[in-house]
């Protein structure tokens, strides 16, 4: 593979084309081009507007509970020291979480979805649609047309339905309508093409809010400024904490919004290793898995260039994860990029891997982390020990993990 040439900054992309080197773009009908360069003029316009960014401030903080806290993983890190030291390793990195899991609807997805309906306002657009897969997403939007006072309809694919029927519960008590979508296998990639579909159709009055940081140009870049909240806040909180930035970052990718907003500010810190992790299932030899940057290839989905699960006739297959949020069968495209650019690391992590970690952090910290938190907190598990005893590492805690308590139950064989 032919890697890209090194830039003097990781942080300016993408070009006007929407494009991270060879990965993002518009690939849409042409029936689409028109609101997604209308959309593109309104977010450059707001995006530097002192009114917008203070509208969102407000929101962030008075609804939302921003800032959220960068927290030393006292239990964690203590454990952490021993195993290094029954291994002789005498070591044992300070771990820290970016407590994600403590904002208003329980993970970073609020982030984006007060910023994009501020947008909506903004363009004058009053019905929000959203996919939805695991129903996480579809939850924050209605949460936020709820708030606004907006109709919202999301489309979900109808195996999700079934095997989500809290969540879809809960969007109804919201206001939201959830429309089953039974194209397909009825996934989350199923649900996204209703979505466009629908936007289509109702140019007018609709605003389509993309629950991660892929989708055509400019959804990467303005999923991916709304979220970069979590690294800008995490930064100056390390520096103030410790006095210097941490040697490592990580974070769980699914399309990879809550991981793009740790790394953004981080990119040109060249001193910190940064680490994605990736859904490895039940491990890359077979299909179930869902690591599309560690086992998939470039091609084109949601209108946009990156990495994906495909077959060998360029189908795009279904991933798997023990955790819900994290089987989008592709990726945001600016990860893409910085894989290929080698500034970022992506790292497959395990079903089992991700539910004892899961475990662990319940017991040593209190604190019941989502599974797809519970992915990059497995990963500090494994290379803390061997790190030295004055170094930092900073793991996104996404979300709570309340809404996994069943699935986890059921890995354990346990009934609740
Ligand atoms: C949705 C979700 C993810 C995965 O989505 P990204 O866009 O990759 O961040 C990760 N963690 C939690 C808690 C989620 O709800």
């Amino acid at each position: 593979m032919n890697k890209p040439a090194i830039p003097n900054s990781f942080r300016t992309g993408p070009d006007e084309q929407g494009m991270f080197g060879i990965f993002g773009g518009r690939f849409v009908a042409e029936t689409l081009m028109p609101l997604i360069l209308d959309l593109e003029r309104h977010w450059n316009e707001v995006k530097d507007d002192g009114d917008f960014k203070a509208e969102l401030t407000d929101l962030s903080t008075h609804y939302a509970g921003r800032p959220s806290k960068l927290y030393f993983a006292e239990g964690l890190t203590r454990h952490l020291r021993e195993v290094s030291a029954a291994k002789g390793l005498g070591g044992g990195a300070k771990v820290y979480f970016k407590r994600e899991d403590l904002n208003h609807t329980g993970s970073h997805k609020i982030n984006n979805c007060l910023g994009q309906i501020l947008l909506a306002k903004r363009m004058g657009k009053k019905r929000i649609i959203a996919e939805t897969g695991a129903g996480q997403h579809g939850v924050a939007s209605a949460t936020v047309a709820a708030r606004f006072g907006f109709p919202c309809v999301v489309y979900m694919g109808a195996t999700d339905v079934a095997r989500q029927s809290p969540n879809v519960f809960r969007m109804k008590l919201l206001g939201a309508e959830v429309r089953p979508v039974t194209a397909g296998h009825g996934t989350l990639k199923d649900a996204m093409n209703e979505a466009l579909r629908d936007w289509v159709t109702n140019v007018e009055d609709t605003y389509y809010l993309i629950g991660t940081a892929a989708g055509p140009h400019p959804y990467p870049e303005l999923v991916r400024d709304f979220q970069s909240v979590i690294g800008i806040e995490a930064r100056a909180q390390i520096l103030e904490q410790e006095g210097r930035l941490p040697d490592t970052i990580i974070a769980a990718v699914g399309g990879g919004s809550n991981a793009i907003g740790l790394f953004h500010p981080f990119l040109d810190d060249r001193s910190v290793k940064i680490i994605g992790i990736e859904a490895g299932g039940r491990g890359l030899d077979g299909i179930e898995h869902c690591a599309s940057m560690n086992a998939g290839a470039p091609g084109v989905l949601h209108g946009n260039r990156t990495y994906l699960l495909q077959n060998a006739d360029g189908q795009i297959m279904d991933g798997h994860s023990i955790s819900a949020g994290l089987d989008y069968p592709g990726v945001g495209p600016e990860h893409s990029w910085l894989r290929d650019s080698g500034r970022v690391d992506y790292v497959p992590v395990l079903d089992d891997e991700a539910l004892e970690a899961f475990q662990l952090t319940t017991r040593v910290e209190g604190i019941i982390p989502a599974l797809e938190s519970a992915h990059a907190i497995a990963h500090a598990v494994k290379i803390v020990p061997a790190m030295d005893k004055d170094q930092i590492v900073i793991v996104n805690l996404s979300g709570r993990g309340d809404k996994d308590v069943h699935t986890v139950a059921n890995m354990l064989g346990m009934e609740i």
